[in-house]
């Protein structure tokens, strides 16, 4: 990663004006409440991905990923909803985006290299698109990376190249986490109102640790099964008078519940409002330094998202069964779900247990090795060099 300065002349043949970085990021709470309306608490990973850049004078945007391996040229003027297509997407439609905004952008020379896992849940896509974003910010004097309110006003470009010209179905956090998170600290998002706040999350100085779990199993049907769960969601809320979940009362759950046509729209907004709810109350277990609470929280929100929102598989609820078994306080998917990457909060003694257990369950099972690694909560989206 230090060597994306490098990689950078090699590639376009003279030196990079400089390189910024955008973490990855995993959600400690607060799953497939987004769409809702409702409340997440993601943190940035301390993996990130690294954007090498300098600004042309024309309109060619030239990207090379080390991850990929290949270099693609790409006339701004070309750029548009779906097109292009690829990897490539995510860099000219952070360009595009900017310009759709009213700024003005040029063409650039781009080369990324990343340590943030592809398609694990963790985020790579926004990683990608806000490192270029903050380089482009820096180039072309957008001055977007000065405050909190510039910075949302990035990641909202961010998520429209997502969205528009990759593609890809996605709501606003991982852009937002990429943007706005600090150091030891989780971003409560509120997704209706895009108003955050910034939760103290140093388990460091307690002597906890995070550990994600990739479980690298990818099931088909994520995107049916995910428009299919919004589409429930949305008419949970409509059979209720509602304009989305994050409007019914937790206290009047049971009467609310009561009302639907049918189980499944009952256990899907069950999900929905409890998690919202556990969302809050992470925030203050976590100002009261009470990480048992924690704990239970993230089992709570596991089995919601296994039994009634039926979002978890068996690479997943079989990795937060080993973290438990090995002491964790508790253990959750996280993401989307049908695969991706769980978290475990654990004792820092007991981390090597639970990694040396979760990759003996994977192991039983005849499942490809799982990949463990314990993180911190890092920075957002900056300038390195
Ligand atoms: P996630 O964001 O969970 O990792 P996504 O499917 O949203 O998964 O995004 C992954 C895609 O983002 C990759 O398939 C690739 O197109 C693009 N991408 C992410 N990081 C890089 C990178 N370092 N180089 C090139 N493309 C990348
Ligand atoms: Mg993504």
């Amino acid at each position: 990663m230090t060597s994306v300065a490098a990689l950078h002349r090699d590639v376009f043949g003279a030196a990079a004006s400089g390189v910024w970085s955008a973490p990855g990021r995993v959600n400690l709470i607060g799953e497939h409440t987004d769409y809702n309306g409702g409340l997440v608490l993601p943190i940035a990973l301390p993996q990130r991905t690294c954007a090498a850049c300098s600004p042309r004078g024309d309109r060619v945007l030239r990207v090379h990923s080390a991850q990929v391996g290949e270099t693609v040229e790409v006339d701004l003027d070309t750029v548009g909803v779906g097109t292009p297509t690829g990897w490539t997407a995510y860099v000219a439609g952070v360009l595009w985006a900017l310009a759709e905004d009213g700024h003005a952008v040029r063409g650039m020379d781009v080369t990324i290299d990343s340590d943030v896992p592809f398609g694990a849940g963790l985020s790579s896509s926004a990683a990608l698109e806000c490192a270029v974003g903050a380089a482009a910010s820096d180039l072309f004097g957008l001055r977007l990376l000065f405050d909190d309110a510039s910075r949302a006003t990035l990641a909202a470009a961010c998520v429209r190249a997502e969205n528009e010209v990759a593609g890809a179905m996605t709501g606003g956090m991982d852009q937002s986490a990429a943007l706005l998170c600090r150091a030891d600290h989780a971003l409560l998002l509120d997704c209706r109102s895009g108003e955050t706040e910034h939760v103290p999350f140093d388990l460091a100085s307690t002597g906890h640790v995070l550990l994600v779990t990739d479980t690298r199993a990818e099931h088909e049907l994520n995107d049916g099964q995910y428009g299919e769960r919004r589409a429930s969601a949305e008419q949970a809320a409509a059979e209720l008078g509602v304009s989305s979940l994050r409007d019914v009362d937790p206290a009047g759950l049971d009467d609310a519940l009561a009302s639907l046509s049918d189980d499944v729209l009952r256990r899907r907004a069950r999900h929905v409002v409890t998690e919202i709810a556990r969302v809050r109350e992470a925030v203050a277990a976590l100002r009261a330094g009470d990480l048992d609470e924690v704990g239970r929280l993230f089992d709570a929100s596991h089995a919601s998202l296994r039994d009634d929102y039926e979002v978890s598989c068996d690479e997943l609820d079989v990795s937060v069964e080993a973290a438990r078994s090995a002491g964790a306080l508790g253990a959750r998917m996280t993401g989307g779900g049908f695969g991706g990457s769980s978290i475990a909060l654990l004792p820092a003694d007991a981390v090597d247990a639970a990694e040396a257990a979760v990759v003996a369950a994977f192991a039983e099972h005849g499942w490809d090795a799982p990949r463990c690694f314990p993180v911190t909560a890092g920075s957002a989206a900056h300038r390195e060099a």
